[in-house]
């Protein structure tokens, strides 16, 4: 079985936006009170906080904070939990310290299993009835596949003031048609190269393809920073002073603008990548790293040493304006985003695609020809490669498209010929963890080894919240 998330829109009359609104704010009040725990006993010098230390104080918080017992409790413990799964992304550092989070942008809360809650639809249109806040809602919507929802999380746009609600629901798992290297068909493999100048460089054993990067929000570059402009004469919100409804105005125009690219970005993601899909059983591509080559050259940040491996201080003025300019073409073709897309749709329909380890390959280096590998052609201003070996000639992103292909068909001189010994034949089924408000919804309270005494948390300090 394979998880999907279906969305549908929620219509609340004016008093069930009144209740979502208020449970919005409790949920956003118990997340910054788990935020202030753990940072008050790490300040104190105490052990550090853990998930079940919080789950199991929340009996004690609600009886403290009455409002909160109203609410289902296994969605408190899901809010619980976000604060955890912040923290461990943090500790891995892969974000930033966890901050507390305004109300105002607050996204809202999710109910990790079936109880609490009922969704009366066949997959399109119908009701959700929220028991905690005795309301029923109109919900609007069509799901691509529909099962019996799992787990729910109501979600708000701040920018639209609209409602959704986000199932998840349990499909059948499509049979994968290439279960090991010898089912592979090499007449309908394509292997793409995913890059800043040309967004995506596909070739399929005759042909190659270029899929132009739209610079979608470069073309809305002048409109937003005007927008911007007027929004900073503004009077903006502060503690104590009420934005005016100038500000108000042009904040709702710049969030409009946003979504606007947005949604076009979206749209050509899904128009590239579903023809694609829909072409090609085999998809090749190579593991990249996005995460180190988006990340911002700061100026000599332990953080961009740490994730790119080189000290940022040594790059000069104009390397970082370079950088600075990859990172905004990267971003705005939404890199890793396209790869996923083909990834999952290929995977949809039962293909494959694998992903060649990079620094075994070299698809960048490597003469497609011949298989010697120039140093040199690593560097991104080189554009048109010419093998000194061979003297064969090809431009860089078909280059490494042409490696790619020849790599999964075996063709690659220089190279091993066993795809399983690159070890991409798993590649395709590591996901990401994204069952972690599922397991919650499995997982019975369970008593902290780091509780001492009576265990709970007495001190309201510890939950300032506000
Ligand atoms: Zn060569």
């Amino acid at each position: 079985m394979t998880t999907r998330r279906q969305t549908f829109r929620l219509y609340p009359n004016k008093a069930q936006a009144k209740a979502l609104f208020a449970a919005r704010r409790l949920h956003c009040y118990l997340y910054n009170a788990c935020v202030s725990h753990r940072q008050t006993e790490y300040k104190l010098g105490n052990k550090s906080v853990d998930y079940y230390t919080q789950q199991n104080a929340l009996p004690a918080f609600k009886k403290e904070w009455g409002e909160f017992a109203a609410l289902n409790s296994q969605s408190l413990q899901g809010t619980v939990k976000r604060v955890d799964l912040a923290y461990q992304s943090f500790f891995s550092g892969l974000r930033g310290k966890p901050k507390f989070k305004s109300i105002r942008n607050y996204s809202g809360w999710g109910y990790p299993g079936k109880s609490g809650w009922k969704a009366t639809t066949e997959g399109q249109h119908g009701t959700l009835t929220l028991n905690d806040l005795g309301i029923t809602l109109k919900m609007r919507g069509k799901a691509k596949e529909w099962a019996i929802p799992g787990t729910l999380m109501i979600v708000f746009k701040p920018s639209k003031r609209q409602w959704f609600a986000s199932f998840t629901v349990e499909v059948a798992t499509i049979e994968a048609k290439f279960g090991s290297e010898s089912d592979l068909k090499y007449e309908s493999i394509a292997a793409y190269d995913l890059g800043t100048e040309t967004a995506l460089t596909l070739f399929d054993g005759t042909q190659f393809e270029t899929v132009e990067n739209p610079r979608l929000s470069h073309k809305n570059d002048e409109k937003v920073r005007n927008v911007a402009k007027q929004k900073r004469r503004k009077r903006a919100p502060k503690k104590g002073v009420k934005a005016s409804r100038r500000w108000k105005k042009i904040n709702q125009r710049e969030a409009n603008l946003k979504a606007k690219v947005a949604r076009q970005r979206k749209d050509w993601q899904h128009k590239v990548t579903s023809d694609i899909a829909s072409r090609y059983d085999i998809g090749v591509t190579e593991k990249l790293n996005t995460k180190g080559m988006t990340h911002t050259a700061k100026k000599g940040s332990k953080r961009s040493v740490r994730e790119t491996g080189s000290p940022a201080k040594q790059l000069s003025k104009k390397r970082k304006k370079q950088k600075a300019g990859l990172n905004k073409s990267i971003l705005s073709v939404g890199f890793g985003t396209l790869n996923k897309m083909i990834t999952y749709k290929i995977e949809q329909k039962g293909g494959l695609v694998l992903q060649l380890p990079t620094r075994i390959i070299k698809p960048s280096q490597r003469c497609p020809k011949c298989g010697a590998v120039h140093k040199e052609w690593a560097e991104l201003k080189n554009r048109y490669h010419v093998c000194s070996a061979c003297g064969f000639e090809v431009p860089r992103d078909q280059g490494s498209a042409m490696v790619m292909y020849n790599v999964a068909t075996h063709q690659q001189p220089g190279l091993g010929t066993s795809l399983a010994s690159l070890g991409c034949f798993s590649a395709t089924s590591e996901t990401r963890k994204t069952g972690s408000m599922r397991q919650l919804g499995q997982k019975k309270r369970q008593k902290s080894n780091q509780l001492d005494g009576n265990g709970v948390l007495e001190t309201p300090s510890a939950y300032a919240v506000g």
